[in-house]
């Protein structure tokens, strides 16, 4: 399986041809005889809500990698190999804010597919925790540039920019503490 569509057989090399299997068109090695699955990629990430505001404030991320540097975003990444995406969330909060928080504290916002960038598909898992279960001050950690915790209106009235695909979840986790 691979994350992009692919050109090469990742096993002998050898260019990979066009088929059609399952309705659907896919890339099949001639040499190997076999299929190229190219699935989507599974992520992870978690809302952290605090509820001791006026407002619930949601912490969030300020990307310093591509794709999106400069755009705000939940924290969140990849699952790794045999790690559960509670797990994979909790592992993301804590090495792109500091803040940690147990994987069985975390409720399901929602699982979505993610639009495609690059050729690259990705379905995330968003989950959201309690502040009062999480321990830690917010501090920028990997791949992050800043890290704080942003009410919508804050957030409108601010001029910066949350990456688009995400935005409908920030402001889904505010308001579920509303
Ligand atoms: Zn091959």
């Amino acid at each position: 399986m691979v994350s992009r569509p692919p050109t090469f057989c990742p096993d002998c090399g050898t260019r990979l041809e066009s088929t059609t299997f399952d309705e659907r068109k896919r890339k099949r090695c001639p040499t190997c005889e076999s299929i190229v699955w190219h699935n989507p990629v599974p992520c992870a990430g978690v809302a952290v809500v605090d509820r001791s505001r006026p407002k619930p404030a949601v912490l969030c991320v300020e990307r310093g990698v591509p794709p999106g540097v400069g755009e705000w975003t939940i924290p969140g990444g990849h699952v790794e190999t045999g790690e559960e995406p509670a797990t994979a969330a909790a592992r993301e909060l804590r090495e792109e804010t500091g803040v940690a928080v147990d994987p069985a504290d975390l409720n399901i916002l929602s699982a979505s597919t993610m639009p495609p960038r690059d050729g690259k598909h990705v379905i995330t898992v968003h989950y959201v925790a309690d502040r009062a279960d999480a321990a830690g001050e917010p501090d920028a950690g990997s791949d992050a540039t800043a890290a704080r915790f942003w009410t919508p209106a804050e957030f409108e009235s601010a001029a910066e920019t949350f990456r688009p695909v995400h935005e409908r979840r920030f402001r889904e986790a505010a308001a579920l503490f509303e």
